[in-house]
């Protein structure tokens, strides 16, 4: 049974333990122990000691780097086996739990590669006595907290650039879905992460929140939603620490009228259907160019019915359920709030009939037409197989509906006029923007959010500058008495 890991060594947990269902039927997949207060002190003070300890952060960063490629050819090795867990505990279908491995697998081979490659400057500070250095250090002990929806791969994101930059960790995946995170640690030992530099918890929200405020833990690395990003900027603000928070979106996918009609609705299924829907960055709000309007709602209202859903182990299923039956209760009740508000809904709004899929928390692909921006389904964050329609009439008030959100995670625009889909790109408030492409991304460019979507970067070069202090060392290799006082 999977429990905590604290200072090299795998350890029950004293919170009790979990069941972790599967979400194709509901089927206990693992029970895990969970971390207690007490718990969380210790992963802490093992990765507070092996951090002042020195001997990580002093470790050349080419052989830091050198082991994040390690765990690369693991993940690369064990890639059917993690990719099964991970469509269990998550539900999404195999192949996208592989595609999760690859994209896993090239980070980790990113950050191994970037991990010494930038070892600091010199600074020209105008005076030929001075020698004027920046240095990059480690933060220090990182709590790194993830969601249920990408678990590997979120963890890839913060773990990979965290150990290439010397830090030490302590891991707390979400308690959905901890499966995929407790085998990457078990590879990080394989590969041989020195004890006490990678810990583990797991537990929900209290343990999460133990991370947050404990006096010892220098940075926290978040993923999830608004809601407990905003309460871990507060909980931080105590202890005055380093705090990222990537956290949810309501994304534009603009179409102009003069877009390629197969492409974009093809486009506009996948941009909000993949993984039912469960993705920060989903085309949840389908902003329309009034000639495309009907002919693009019906083919798309007509395909999202056909798209099977099933269990993720199928191959012949398209998209898997929701993560749990309390996550399909929120997407149900958005539905019925779009159904009060006046919304057209023209695809699925309700459950798959067929009695192969009762036991799991399936919901059917859903189009509402007909939206307006003051929708509470076209405003929040829905994380779900729920997609919204608009139209617009100009380039402009595509801008205005598309900007028109507290959010700002991504966005796509669809056109074969070069300039318009600069000015657009340009004009979006968003941390990615797609033109003529929906979903894609590379471990080389940064990942992040603007407005309520989050602060800070991941992936890039920005994503390992999260986990570095720059000093700066400052040279006088000429000392002579400087005479202020006269005295
Ligand atoms: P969540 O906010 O409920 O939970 C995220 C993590 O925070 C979990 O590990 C949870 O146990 C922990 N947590 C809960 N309360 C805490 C507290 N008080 N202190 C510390 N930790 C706490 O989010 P979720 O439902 O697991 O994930 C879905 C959300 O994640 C969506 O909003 C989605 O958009 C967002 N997300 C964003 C990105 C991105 O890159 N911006 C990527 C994936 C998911």
């Amino acid at each position: 049974m999977p429990g905590l890991f604290i200072d090299g060594i795998w350890t029950p947990g004293s919170g009790g333990k979990d069941d972790v269902l599967n979400p194709f039927d509901g089927s206990v997949v693992e029970q895990v122990d969970l971390a207690d207060a007490a718990d969380v002190g210790n992963a802490v003070r093992a990765a507070r000691r092996a951090f002042d300890a020195g001997d990580w952060a002093n470790t050349p960063a080419r052989e830091r780097g050198a082991l994040l490629g390690q765990v690369a050819d693991l993940l690369v090795r064990d890639k059917d086996a993690i990719a099964h867990l991970e469509t269990l505990d998550t539900g999404k279908t195999l192949t996208e739990s592989g595609l999760d491995v690859d994209d896993v697998v090239s980070v980790f081979r990113y950050y191994a590669g970037l991990a010494d490659s930038d070892p600091g400057r010199l600074v020209d500070t105008g005076q030929a006595s001075v020698v004027s250095r920046i240095v990059y250090e480690p933060v220090g002990v990182c709590a790194l907290i993830t969601p249920w929806n990408y678990p590997l791969l979120q963890i890839s994101w913060k773990v990979a650039p965290a150990l290439a930059a010397g830090n030490t960790v302590v891991i707390k995946p979400s308690e959905v879905t901890p499966l995929t995170t407790v085998r990457l640690v078990e590879l990080l030992v394989e590969a041989g992460v020195p004890d006490g530099v990678v810990n583990l918890v797991l537990g929900g929200g209290p343990v999460g929140g133990a991370l947050v405020e404990h006096p010892d833990v220098d940075l926290v690395s978040f993923t999830g939603g608004v809601a407990t990003g905003k309460r871990i900027l507060r909980a931080a603000a105590d202890t005055v620490k380093r705090v990222t928070v990537e956290l949810g979106g309501k994304n534009p996918n603009i179409v102009f009228a003069d877009s390629d009609f197969e492409t974009v609705v093809d486009y506009a299924l996948t941009a909000v259907f993949l993984h039912s829907g469960q993705v920060c960055s989903a085309g949840a709000r389908l902003l329309v160019e009034a000639p495309m309007h009907d002919a693009l709602v019906a083919e798309v209202a007509a395909r999202a019915e056909r798209i099977r859903i099933g269990n993720g182990l199928d191959p012949s299923s398209e998209t898997g359920p929701l993560v749990s039956a309390a996550h399909r209760a929120k997407v149900e009740a958005y539905v019925e709030a779009g159904l009060a508000e006046g919304a057209r809904l023209v695809a699925g709004g309700c459950r798959p009939d067929d009695p192969s899929l009762a036991d799991g928390y399936f919901y059917r692909p859903t189009v509402f037409d007909g939206c307006r921006a003051d929708m509470r389904i076209v405003r929040e964050e829905t994380f779900g197989p729920l997609l919204t329609v608009e139209t617009f009439d100009t380039e402009a008030e595509a801008l205005a509906l598309a900007n028109d959100t507290e959010y700002g995670l991504a966005g796509a625009v669809w056109t074969t006029d070069a300039a318009r889909a600069e000015r657009v790109a340009r004009g979006l408030r968003a941390g990615t923007v797609w033109i003529n492409d929906y979903h894609p991304y590379v471990p080389q460019a940064e990942w992040g959010g603007v407005k309520q979507s989050g602060n800070g970067r991941e992936l890039g070069p920005s994503g390992l500058a999260e986990y570095r202090e720059a000093k700066h060392i400052w040279q006088n290799t000429a000392p002579a008495p400087l005479r202020w006082f006269k005295g």
